[in-house]
């Protein structure tokens, strides 16, 4: 009888085991993933829906559209609790200068290249990036995090829809980098290395933003990896609603079985092109951080009718897929923050 009664209570004993380990997980879920359970369609909307709106004219550099957005976006960083990377606050302010309109010429950020133009007649525009921070333990680490606000303005001699509201390029993407920053903060863990959210202006006129922050930045050899977005709701191939292309520098492999494997863990809906690159100097802002040597990673959801139209309207996102990537791409950067080495 005794022998029984104690079997019995071991048995209890056992039954309940198990079922305090889960209350114990359930109490204090994993870091990472109460960050990744913070990122949603709705919120990529809302981020997407602003800035695409007919009220931002278009965002191009150097007007108020583009001032506007900048403004939002750094307001959101405050709402958050991120930091502003710099002491003056989440604006990096610079300038670039391009010659007159009749003759050739890009728009350049370079001091030397500016102070020469600057001898003759020249066009100017004054520009600022957002940018904040989430320190680490390591304070001399560095990873960023970037998508550029910028778009093509408005074109009033456009007969019809006059606005280049570029949801896709690149508000898709500012959604993205919102809601990885917003991600971290609700994971309530403090990574290993700082981790610097980035919101480029320029970028339509020559990757201006990114140019300015890789050549002034006194920190720019302790940055580890650059993660870039431009134009991840694109739906290039409506048989395969999936599909996305994802670029990163071929000396570290990492990258690419980082996205595989957490597709496969966490059931991300993804269909990724994985294309590893030797230099990846073109494109998009990827190639500032990429002429520094620094390893890129850059989702893309490939070309479509809409790109650089003003029909680039938030009505025609795959917002599951803008989603999906986003949720992706936050436990990369959750990895490139984390991991002691990667390659
Ligand atoms: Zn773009």
């Amino acid at each position: 009888m005794t022998r029984r009664l104690s079997a019995i209570i071991l048995c209890c004993i056992l039954a309940v085991l198990p079922l305090t380990a889960q209350k114990r997980k359930n109490s204090a879920p994993d870091p990472k993933e109460k960050g990744l359970a913070s990122i949603s369609e709705t919120t990529a909307r809302a981020i997407v829906g602003f800035l695409a709106s007919d009220e931002l004219e278009g965002r191009e550099s150097g007007l108020n559209g583009a001032n506007v957005a900048g403004r939002y976006i750094a307001s959101c960083l405050q709402m958050m609790g991120v930091q502003p990377l710099l002491p003056e606050g989440y604006f990096q302010e610079f300038s670039a200068c391009a010659p007159e309109r009749q003759v050739k010429g890009r728009f350049e950020v370079h001091r030397d290249s500016i102070a020469k133009l600057q001898q003759g007649l020249h066009r100017r525009i004054n520009l600022r990036n957002v940018l904040a921070m989430i320190p680490g333990e390591h304070s001399d680490e560095y990873v960023v995090v970037g998508a550029h606000f910028d778009h093509l303005g408005t074109d009033r001699m456009l007969e019809g829809d006059k606005i280049y509201n570029g949801a896709d390029d690149n508000a898709s993407g500012v959604s993205a980098v919102l809601q990885i920053a917003k991600a971290f903060v609700e994971s309530g863990k403090k990574p290993l290395r700082n981790i610097i959210f980035a919101f480029w202006d320029g970028e339509e006129r020559g990757l201006l933003g990114s140019k300015h922050f890789t050549l002034e930045c006194p920190f720019i050899g302790q940055i580890k990896a650059y993660l870039n977005f431009d134009m991840i709701g694109g739906n290039n191939r409506p048989e395969d609603p999936q599909y996305m292309v994802f670029f990163h520098t071929a000396a570290v492999p990492a990258f690419g079985r980082w996205l595989r494997s957490d597709i496969e863990r966490y059931g991300l809906r993804l269909h990724p092109d994985c294309r590893s690159w030797d230099n990846p100097v073109s494109g998009s802002d990827n190639a500032s951080f990429a002429r520094c040597g620094i390893p890129i990673l850059w989702y893309h959801t490939d070309a479509h009718p809409n790109y650089h139209k003003p029909g680039d309207h938030a009505e025609g996102l795959n917002w599951d897929k803008l989603t999906e990537i986003t949720k992706a791409s936050y436990l990369n950067a959750w990895n490139m923050a984390n991991m002691e080495i990667f390659e």
